[in-house]
């Protein structure tokens, strides 16, 4: 059934696509408009730093990917091949990782997690156990839309709520007494850029390290690009079109559509439709901040990193920045405005896991760093720096390397005001406002008119939730067709 009014998505990132696919499943002929060259936004793969070398350009790691109730009803893990490994992300130290270690590690396995750490092991246990059990109340609570919804389980917020009280306030460090636990916690966290302990990236750390502990945090074979081209390849089948290298600058420009979904930052939609917005919703949007940002290095080496405790090496991920002091004093430095000498650096090492993807021989290292917004200095020094204090060696195992900094992501791709990859600070304030609070966040005051990109909820992160929620809710208001699951069976 084709339904009336087209639909205009402007931005094919996960969540523009994500949009695009539902409204196109539900018959409504849809045209995506991108302003680069490739569709993807911030999940594409390319040759970064060496020709034939496939590096991701921003997100790499997907806890999310199997996880979300979007990506389930699409059927992600029948479309792009995934490898699960039995560890989700470690935590070198330069000593006392738990007997005999000198990492922390996240299995899968929450007893052998806590197994190896010791004599904190029991209460880091006690900590997820709970939040295990009640894990689809969890993700409905952190990820299910609106925060004005009511919890579809209340016992499950609660524990989350528990949890982010304890992790997000000076209360962090009650239950331990060693390093090992308290730093893979900081690790996680800090996913969010933010000063620690904070309310915000404690909730993220709770949710992003219960998924390490449940379905484990995937790696897609051939790079976070293979979840776009998904998209797209079912967007394609189902009627949609996708015109790459088409910047939308104003609202006119789409004058044809009944339907206009953006994909893109509230500075970004402010600058296409401001004119149009009522002076109260453009006063919130302006209002809506933008938080730190990142600056990218990424490495080819000429074979595994050397890491000082073996186990790392089974991680696609790895946190590096030592214990939760350190952690909270290089995101504190951040914070003020300042280049961390010790900062936090987030590793994927994804060829361990998909050794295809490239060259035999050739390891491809992906890492970024929280740096100030907008900045331009170069941080690869510091970065090897940390690198080299837990895998010595690394540094003459490298054979190429670049580094893209918060102003040239910001260039890279317009959602990223600063380097802020966010597409706005996550903050207690701007997780339940985001960016206005409300029952649907994603509908605008101008008829027709939605944000859907990831300054809407549940937030950042390669989830496609953003997108669905608003597709969803302009089924509902311009085409009259309310089925929650529509689009998706
Ligand atoms: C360095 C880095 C590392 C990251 N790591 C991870 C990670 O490991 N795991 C994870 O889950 N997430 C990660 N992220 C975050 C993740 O990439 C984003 O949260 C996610 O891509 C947001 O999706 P989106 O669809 O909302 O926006 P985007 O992916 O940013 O896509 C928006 C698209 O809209 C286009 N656009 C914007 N304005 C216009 C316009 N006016 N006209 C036409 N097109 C327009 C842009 O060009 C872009 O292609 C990372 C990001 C960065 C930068």
């Amino acid at each position: 059934m084709t339904h009336d009014g087209r639909a205009a998505i402007v931005g094919a990132g996960p969540n523009g696509l994500a949009a695009a696919v539902t409204l196109a499943r539900a018959g409504v002929p849809v045209t995506v408009f991108e302003a680069a060259e490739t569709i993807g936004g911030g999940t594409r793969t390319t040759e970064l730093v060496q020709p034939g070398v496939l590096h991701d350009v921003c997100s790499a790691i997907h806890p999310m990917a199997l996880a979300t109730e979007f990506f389930r009803r699409f059927e992600l893990s029948r479309r792009v091949e995934f490898v699960v490994p039995e560890a989700s992300y470690a935590q070198p130290l330069d000593s006392g990782g738990g007997p005999g270690g000198r990492a922390a590690i996240a299995y899968r396995d929450l007893a052998r997690t806590a197994a190896e750490l010791g004599r904190d092991g029991a209460a880091y246990r006690r900590l997820y156990a709970p939040v295990l059990r009640r894990l689809d109340g969890v993700l409905d609570f952190a990820l299910g839309g609106s925060m004005t919804r009511l919890p579809r389980d209340p016992l499950a917020a609660l524990v989350t709520a528990l949890r982010t009280v304890e992790q997000g306030t000076p209360l962090w460090g009650v239950r331990f007494r060693d390093e090992a636990a308290p730093a893979l916690l900081a690790g996680v966290a800090a996913h969010s850029i933010g000063a620690l302990p904070s309310l915000a990236p404690a909730a993220v750390g709770i949710v992003l390290g219960a998924l390490g502990h449940a379905g484990g945090w995937p790696v897609p074979v051939g790079g976070s690009r293979a979840i776009t081209d998904a998209l797209a390849a079912d967007l394609l089948a189902h009627g949609g079109r996708i015109e790459t290298n088409h910047p939308i600058s104003r609202i006119g420009e789409l004058d044809g559509f009944r339907t206009k979904l953006f994909d893109t930052s509230t500075r970004g939609l402010l600058g296409i439709a401001g004119d149009a917005l009522p002076a109260r919703y453009r006063r919130a949007l302006a209002r809506f901040s933008f938080g730190d940002a990142a600056t990218k290095v990424d490495f080819v080496l000429d074979g595994p990193i050397p890491w000082r405790d073996p186990r790392v090496g089974a991680a696609p991920t790895v946190h590096l920045g030592g214990t939760r002091a350190e952690i909270a004093a290089a995101e504190r430095e951040v914070a003020r405005g300042r280049h961390p000498e010790r900062p936090f650096v987030l590793l994927a090492q994804p060829t361990e896991f998909d050794p295809a993807r490239n060259p035999a021989g050739v390891n491809a290292v992906w890492s970024y760093t929280h740096v100030p917004s907008g900045s331009d200095v170069d941080v690869a020094a510091r970065v090897i720096a940390q690198i080299e204090r837990f895998a010595p060696g690394f540094r003459d195992r490298i054979v190429a390397h670049s580094v893209t900094t918060a102003a040239a992501l910001s260039q890279y791709n317009r959602n990223y005001v600063g380097g802020d990859f966010s597409a706005g600070a996550i903050t207690m304030r701007q997780l339940l406002a985001r960016p206005v609070v409300g029952a649907e966040p994603w509908r605008t005051p101008v008829p027709g008119v939605y944000l859907a990109s990831s300054a809407t909820p549940p937030g950042p992160g390669v989830h496609g939730l953003a997108g669905w929620y608003a597709a969803r809710s302009a089924l509902r208001h311009e085409y009259g067709l309310d089925v929650p699951e529509l689009g998706l069976e």
